[in-house]
Formats: C-alpha cells, sequence, structure tokens
C-alpha cells in the first residue's frame, strides 16, 4: 500500500475581500484537492503548539506525527542535518546570519541579500578571529544563512533550554538592544556578535560592497540555537520508508534526521516559479521505484505568496499545486492499487499580516479504508464544519497510516 502527503506550505487563510469575501482555497479551482475532500474525509488539525514560535520547522514535525514540544530543540540543528554536518549529543548548533545594523536597527536581516562569495569571506575571517579554539566551528551557506556549531568535546556548552535568541527576520526595522540573546550562555554569544563588528568593518571585500551604497554586513547575530533533535526513525516509529521532495533547507534536515531519502528535483525553486510538474513526476517516479512507501512532497510557493501579500498569486499556486501534484499523483496511485492520500499544511500563513500564524488548518484524507464525510471542498469552512479536529496536530499522522 501507497502514501503519499502533499503539503501546501501557509496555504490556510483568512477570508479576503479582493477574493469576494473567500479564503484563497475556496477561490482557487482545486477540482483534484477536492475529490479527496469528497471521496474521503477533511478535518482540522494544530500544527503548532501556542507556546512555540509559528514555522514550517515547528509545523512539519508535528505533521510527520513528531510532538514539536517534545522533539523541537531549534531551527539550526536542521539546517545543520541539511547540510549533512554531524552533531555530537553535547554538541550545539547556532544560526549566524549576516546582518546589517544601522543607528541600533536591524536594517536588513539578510545584509541585503549579501552574496555566497562574501559570505563564505566572513565565514573565513569569523573562523579565523577563533583560530585555536576547538569549541567552535563556522560553517558558509547560502547568502546570509550560516551556521555556528559549538562542539563540545566532552565539556558541556554553557547554552540550555532558557538560552533565549530573537529571530532577526522578526525585528526588521527595530531596535536590537531588547533582542539581544539572553539566560544562560547569552553573554558568549554577544560576545561572538560584538567581535564581528570590527572584524566585518575591515574587511577590504566588505568594505568595497559597502561603499557601493549597499546595506552589507555589519554583524553576525546568533539564533535558532538547539542540538541534535532526538528522533526515532520514520520507519521505527511507523513502519513505512519515506521520502520528501522540498526546496527546503529544514525540510531536507528533517527528513534526513528521520531516515527519509530526500530526492531532489530540478526547478524546485521553492518560489512561485517552482516547477511544479516536475515535482508531480518526481513523486510518482519514487513511488514508482519500490523503495518508498510514503512520498512527501512539500510545495513553499503559497507561503511565498503569502509573505508578500499576494493573495492572486497565492490562488494561482495553489491551482498549479493542484493540477500538476495533487491531480497526477493521485490518477497513479488509484492505478496502482490500495492507497492513502493526505493534504494539509503546516500552518496559517496570513496574506493580512504576511507572516505565519498559529491555528487549525484544514487537512483532506482520502484512499482506502477511509470513510466519506460528506464534504463537497477542501476548504478552511467545511474543516471547521467537520467533527474531526486534532487539537495535537501531531496525531493526523498515525490517521494516515490506521489500521495499515
Ligand atoms: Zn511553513
Amino acid at each position: 500500500m501507497k502514501f503519499a502527503l502533499v503539503i501546501p506550505d501557509g496555504v490556510a487563510d483568512e477570508p479576503q475581500d479582493s477574493l469576494g469575501g473567500k479564503t484563497p482555497l475556496q477561490a482557487a479551482r482545486i477540482p483534484h484537492m477536492d475529490e479527496v475532500a469528497r471521496i474521503g474525509l477533511v478535518g482540522r488539525a494544530d500544527h503548532v503548539p501556542a507556546s512555540m514560535p509559528s514555522g514550517s520547522d515547528v509545523g512539519t514535525m508535528s505533521l510527520f506525527g513528531y510532538d514539536p514540544l517534545e522533539y523541537h530543540t531549534g531551527r539550526a540543528p536542521l539546517e545543520a542535518a541539511a547540510q549533512g554536518i554531524e552533531l555530537g549529543p553535547l554538541d550545539w548548533c547556532i544560526r549566524c546570519n549576516f546582518v546589517t545594523v544601522t543607528d541600533g536597527r536591524m536594517t536588513s536581516f539578510t545584509a541585503e541579500q549579501i552574496p555566497n562569495e562574501l559570505g563564505k569571506t566572513l565565514i573565513e575571517v569569523l573562523q579565523r578571529d577563533h583560530c585555536g579554539d576547538e569549541h567552535w566551528k563556522f560553517y558558509a551557506g547560502v547568502s546570509y544563512r550560516n551556521l555556528l556549531v559549538y562542539r563540545a568535546r566532552g565539556v558541556a556548552a554553557p547554552f540550555g533550554p532558557a538560552t533565549h535568541t530573537t529571530p532577526p527576520h522578526d525585528i526588521t526595522d527595530q531596535l536590537i538592544e531588547p533582542y539581544l540573546p539572553h539566560g544562560p550562555g547569552s553573554e558568549v554569544l554577544c560576545e561572538l556578535m560584538e567581535r564581528s563588528k570590527p572584524l566585518f568593518a575591515a574587511c577590504p571585500e566588505n568594505q568595497a560592497r559597502a561603499a557601493t551604497g549597499v546595506h552589507t554586513a555589519t554583524q553576525c547575530w546568533l539564533w535558532g540555537q538547539g542540538q541534535r533533535p532526538a528522533f526515532k526513525s520514520f520507519m521505527e516509529r511507523f513502519g513505512k520508508r519515506g521520502a520528501v521532495i522540498t526546496a527546503v533547507d529544514l525540510l531536507r534536515g528533517l527528513g534526513r534526521l528521520l531516515g527519509w531519502n530526500v530526492i531532489e528535483v530540478a526547478g524546485a525553486t521553492g518560489y512561485l516559479d517552482t516547477d511544479y510538474a516536475a515535482k508531480g513526476r518526481a513523486a510518482i517516479q519514487a513511488l514508482k521505484d519500490d523503495v518508498t512507501d510514503f512520498i512527501v512532497v512539500h510545495v513553499e510557493a503559497t507561503d511565498e505568496a503569502s509573505h508578500e501579500g499576494r493573495a492572486d498569486e497565492k490562488v494561482k499556486a495553489l491551482e498549479q499545486i493542484d493540477q500538476h501534484i495533487v491531480g497526477p499523483l493521485h490518477e497513479y496511485l488509484k492505478s496502482q492499487g490500495a492507497y492513502r492520500l493526505l493534504v494539509c499544511p503546516d500552518h496559517p500563513t496570513f496574506l493580512r499580516t504576511k507572516t505565519h500564524s498559529h491555528g487549525y488548518v484544514p487537512f483532506a484524507l482520502c484512499g482506502r479504508g477511509v470513510t466519506a464525510g460528506g464534504a463537497g471542498t477542501y476548504d478552511e469552512v467545511t474543516a471547521a464544519a467537520s467533527p474531526i479536529r486534532l487539537d495535537r496536530g501531531c496525531e493526523l499522522m498515525p490517521l494516515l497510516f490506521r489500521d495499515t
């Protein structure tokens, strides 16, 4: 029996004036998702515990059946896994953004999309500064997204669950002072950030970029710290061989940590211009190869449309997912025998606020042994009318595999 999950990231939303009072799910032409709802059941699930910030790292962890309250340690360890950086049981990983701070305010959390080459140079500058220190290792990533690892080497790290840091994208244009790290080990993080300032100011390549009038990197910003999550593999937990298709590093990392095959698709961009059809084809191919029981297809475009506040683009992305991924995938699943198909986002991303939110998301599940619940369409309204409500979203995955 084959299983599939399609994640239209952040698709759950509110009614929009620009869509005639409909939500994007209601306004979009999505016959294939509606079919899943019609022949199966619709319900709602809450993947983001109230005490945690909303985002794909938390939401997808819950969606994959792992309670974030128990397993989520931070965002950086997931990104480390995506890059193939192994963490020891006492090691910590910390996200190291390159940012622009002007007059004490966070002017750009990306140092105006700092080029990869310059980012690499600055990572080398930081590493040289820590030459001889066996604990700190900097890893260059893409653009402003870098990682810093604390190698414990048998010595307990100074950080703990009460170490508090702030994502720089949450404080754009605000004074940074109230958002500096606090709690255990924060003085170490603050010192590292402080030390980066003169180093970046003295770096010739960085100076040259600043001279062109660009908001280049003035310092590093440390956040998203955590230890390797203590996951039981997906196989151990659910007895299924999983694979994931995504353009987002967090999801790749999560997939690796769960023991899934991470399938790279040419043309998958994580943006509105992603190659939807290529993702659909890759999902079918993975199931055909017979090394995969469970395929996950994640599409970021719907979330991006919300971040940009573009209702029309969100509808368009949704229609593309329906036409090029859910449609063909469902067709294939039906043709090969017993299956179950689930459609569910990780969290709402409101067009109104342009950011991730807490709250229920609608899901639709169909296939063998799933009794039709009578909903005609897949959207927030039919989901809210359903008696099926999962306050712990991590209970959805056991529902997908129930009695199989
Ligand atoms: Zn998300």
